[in-house]
């Protein structure tokens, strides 16, 4: 049996892990070749002892003296830093997953659009931030791009065999966070223990204060647009506390399709791993009589001011890497204790503005360069701004 041959980008996160439990199902069947982390150097030991990936990359070089000493009898080739990790994702597999986080992903995932069979793709900066870059390196190189937000992967999955002519509009999905029922008052002093509270899913630390912020569904609209070839009016965003529909597709004749799962990231996984088949991952199905009701009604855009800032972006795609340039500062310096939770939505709009008016910042980026190149000069702008 040919084994088919897996990179894991990322592999120590919570996607990452969630992966390596979707993978644990039938390990034999696959060939692990490049595991990477950044800091956590116990959990990619432990990861690399159990999977016997061939390449095993840390980012953070502090940490490369332990991975070396807890792996010098394994046959696992190792390294450090940026440049390994971008030189790694060039490697030719079947399948990629890209769930570094934030813009640090981004390169890799166009490597891996280039160089693997499919990209089962994560991290949403690289949509976000290099969203017509990256569909083009697919299109061009046969790449099979799988989305992985669960958002994403319903949509995708609703769309298998429907005409894309008959797509009217589509249905994201939001839980609402643990703010959804505070009031504005209430949020304005919000903590950073209190954004982390997510009342539905496990995920990491960025992404869970980003769905309190509902900046997540920003982002995600944005890589909706790109990834279904969508104008910014075609997408609405539903809040639906139980996150048991996970996005709908609504079609010209009147019918909406939906995709329904638990709220467990195996899910959309193993869905892209197994593409176009659904294999056993170890998840339920959902007992409806137990949940009773689903909800749904209007987001607050006034609780939620980052949803109403991102038409700004899905107006002009071009302003994706500024648009998440900026939140990543935003949620930096409000993790660090220095700004306050509503401080992150009023810097990404006063970074926007302020990018507008600098050259190098306010054109259409062309390729890989030009997208660092704006996201570092926005970062400059975003650490500026004072409150
Ligand atoms: P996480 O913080 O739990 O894990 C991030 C991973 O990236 C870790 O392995 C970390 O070591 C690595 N990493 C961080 N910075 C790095 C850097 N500079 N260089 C190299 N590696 C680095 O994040 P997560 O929740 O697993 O999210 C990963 C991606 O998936 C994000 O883009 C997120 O938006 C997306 N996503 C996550 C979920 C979820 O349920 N967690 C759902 C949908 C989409
Ligand atoms: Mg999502």
């Amino acid at each position: 049996m040919i084994k088919r041959k897996i990179n894991i980008f990322g592999t120590t996160g919570s996607i990452g892990q969630s992966t390596l439990q979707v993978f644990r199902k039938n390990k034999g069947a696959y060939d692990f070749i490049v595991f990477s982390a950044f800091d956590n150097v116990d959990q990619l030991i432990n990861d690399c002892i159990e999977f016997k990936p061939q390449y095993a990359n840390i980012g953070n070089e502090k940490q490369f003296l332990k991975l070396k000493n807890a792996l010098f009898d394994t046959d696992i080739i190792l390294s450090c830093g940026r440049a390994s990790l971008v030189d790694l994702a060039c490697t030719k597999v079947d399948w990629s997953m890209s769930a570094i986080v934030g813009f640090s992903g981004v390169e890799v995932s166009l490597r891996c659009a280039e160089h693997s069979k499919i990209l089962a793709l994560a991290n949403k900066e690289a949509l976000v931030c290099a969203g017509k870059l990256l569909l083009s390196i697919c299109k061009s190189n046969n790449t099979k791009l799988i989305p992985v937000d669960s958002e994403h992967s319903a949509i995708f999955q609703c769309l298998e065999g429907e005409r894309r002519v008959d797509l009217r509009s589509i249905t994201l999905t939001a839980s609402g966070g643990p703010f959804r029922n505070w009031s504005l008052k209430r949020i304005r002093s919000a903590t950073l223990e209190d954004a982390l509270k997510h009342p539905n899913w496990s995920m990491g630390t960025r992404i869970t204060i980003d769905s309190a912020s509902m900046f997540n569904k920003s982002l995600e609209l944005i890589e909706a647009m790109h990834l279904f070839e969508l104008d910014f009016s075609d997408v609405e965003v539903i809040i639906h506390p139980q996150s048991i529909i996970h996005s709908m597709v609504n079609f010209n004749d009147g019918s909406t399709l939906a995709q329904l799962s638990l709220p467990d990231m195996r899910g959309s996984i193993g869905y892209s791993l197994n593409y176009p088949n659904r294999l056993n991952i170890g998840m339920e199905n959902i007992d409806f009589a137990k949940i009773g009701s689903l909800e749904f009604y209007e987001p607050d855009k006034n609780k939620f001011r980052s949803l109403e800032l991102v038409e700004k972006v899905g107006r002009n795609l071009d302003l994706g890497v500024i648009f998440n340039a900026a939140k990543e500062i935003a949620l930096d310096r409000f993790i660090s204790g220095e700004i306050a939770f509503l401080d992150m939505v009023d810097l990404v709009e006063k970074t926007l503005a302020e990018s507008s008016l600098v050259n190098r910042i306010a054109h259409t980026p062309q390729n890989v360069s030009d997208i660092l190149e704006i996201n570092e000069l926005t970062r400059v702008i975003a650490k500026k701004i004072e409150f």
